[in-house]
């Protein structure tokens, strides 16, 4: 069924990534916003635009009932959830079809199957992909948990079933700790996701986060879209993607991209998403999948030429993928920046009125971002404000380029992590495309000593 009128339950960058997706296919926009963001730019785009409740997102974009009330009202017949929020909520998703209302993402059962790391990761190996050497299952009693450990070896790390945003991780470094430590992930679980359920896996020393961009029809066609790099993290929040891998070669990109689609389509997967490995000593080892589109797409998009957010709106509209995996060839290189309103060494957010605003430009250089100049960007939601895409035919071309666009990009009246990249972009292990996952984190503590 063609779809003629979207509703964006998001906002931000992504509310616009999403806007401008549907106003190339000729497809109307519906905004929904908090009170916080009334003069936000995607709502002002939007062809309709419906405040749903207060700033704190538990009364707007979180607040299914309003969502689906604004759907109605403004007769919308799909919802894209973009991400975070309500993205990977199955529940939402559920209410969403139940109201014939067309949704923009995953099938409710594989969100919900993805969303539970224990059961995504007995999937993920039912299905052949690579896992992390750990607990089968939940762990249900310490004794066991200690013989496994001593069998994989320390250290190891306890997670949260329920987890993300990298919370309810433990590293145990010796079987005195582990009691303890099981103990105290179960009980942070509990109180920040409402389930004590946790789970054991071996501590990679020193690894690097590849993930796979997948895409699938739902009737059992799935490709791949290659991988993106995202080891720049700081407390598990990336910092700088980049597509390709500097580690992968093609043959590594063919024969891991084989294992994943096949496994995409065995599932019968709907839409995009997205499956996270960590990579160590040429091995890759499945982490989690996550059901949905990810702030880091555009790198996938620079160097493959698909629009991934058109082809998620395709797929919901009963289409076929407009492109096989025969068809689709990886280009040269990209790589993200996000930029954040905080201070670029101490991380303190700062929100605030936006007084100047100019975005870089030229070839192969994309701004994906709400901002003017005289926005002010609100202090209840997350501090992302802008994300710098570039591309290049080589990887050192990209990166000459990125450092001109950070160069020219201009926002006043708040500090922004332009700095962070700045620097960034001139440490050798950085060009050379030597790092891992502690990389960033042990350079900035070696920056402040
Ligand atoms: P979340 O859903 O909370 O983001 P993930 O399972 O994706 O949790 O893990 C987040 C990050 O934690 C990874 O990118 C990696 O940096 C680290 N991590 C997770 N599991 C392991 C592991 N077994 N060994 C080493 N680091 C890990």
């Amino acid at each position: 069924m063609p779809i003629r009128r979207i509703l964006i339950a998001n906002r931000g960058e992504i509310a616009l990534r999403i806007h401008r997706a549907a106003h190339e296919m000729g497809i109307e926009t519906v905004a929904v916003h908090s009170t916080a963001d009334a003069d936000a730019m995607h709502v002002r785009l939007a062809d309709h635009a419906i405040c749903i409740g207060p700033p704190a997102a538990a009364q707007s974009y979180l607040d299914v009932a309003a969502i689906i009330s604004a759907a109605e009202i403004a007769g919308a017949d799909a919802i894209h959830p973009g991400y975070g929020f309500l993205s990977e909520n199955a529940k939402f998703a559920e209410i969403v079809e139940a109201h014939d209302i067309a949704w923009i993402g995953p099938k409710p059962e594989h969100i919900r199957t993805m969303g539970d790391k224990v059961e995504a990761k007995r999937t993920a190996g039912a299905l052949g992909l690579p896992l992390v050497p750990g607990s089968d299952g939940a762990i249900s009693d310490v004794a066991e948990a200690r013989k496994l450990a001593d069998e994989i070896g320390y250290p190891v790390i306890i997670k949260a079933a329920s987890g993300g945003g990298g919370r309810g991780m433990k590293v145990c470094n010796s079987p005195d700790q582990l009691e303890t430590l099981i103990k105290q992930a179960g009980n942070e679980a509990k109180a920040a996701f409402g389930d004590d359920t946790v789970y054991l896996e071996k501590y990679l020393g020193n690894p690097r986060h590849i993930e796979f961009q997948v895409f699938g029809d739902g009737e059992g066609n799935a490709i791949h879209l290659g991988e993106r790099d995202c080891s720049l993290q700081r407390r598990h929040q990336k910092v700088l993607e980049e597509a390709p891998s500097p580690v992968l070669t093609p043959e590594d990109r063919e024969r891991m991209g084989g294992i994943v689609s096949k496994a995409m389509s065995d599932m019968g997967y709907r839409g995009a998403g997205t499956i996270e490995f960590l990579w160590e000593n040429g091995e890759f080892y499945f982490i989690e999948m996550n059901t949905r589109l990810q702030v880091e797409h555009p790198v996938t998009e620079a160097i493959t030429g698909v629009d991934l957010v058109r082809e998620q709106i395709r797929i919901a509209e009963g289409k076929a993928l407009s492109v096989t995996q025969d068809e689709l060839e990886f280009t040269g290189h990209a790589i993200e920046c996000r930029i954040n309103a905080e201070d670029p060494w101490t991380f303190a957010p700062s929100p605030g009125k936006v007084t100047t605003y100019h975005a870089a430009g030229g070839m192969h250089v994309r701004v994906d971002s709400g901002l003017y100049a005289g926005y002010s960007i609100p202090p209840y939601y997350d501090s992302m404000i802008a994300k710098l895409i570039v591309s290049g035919r080589t990887r050192e071309g990209c990166i000459m380029r990125l450092k001109r666009a950070l160069e020219e990009m201009v926002i006043e009246g708040v500090k922004t992590s332009i700095p962070l990249h700045e620097e960034l972009l001139k440490q050798p292990d950085f060009i050379s495309g030597d790092y891992s996952i502690k990389w960033l984190e042990e350079w900035l503590a070696e920056r402040e000593s």
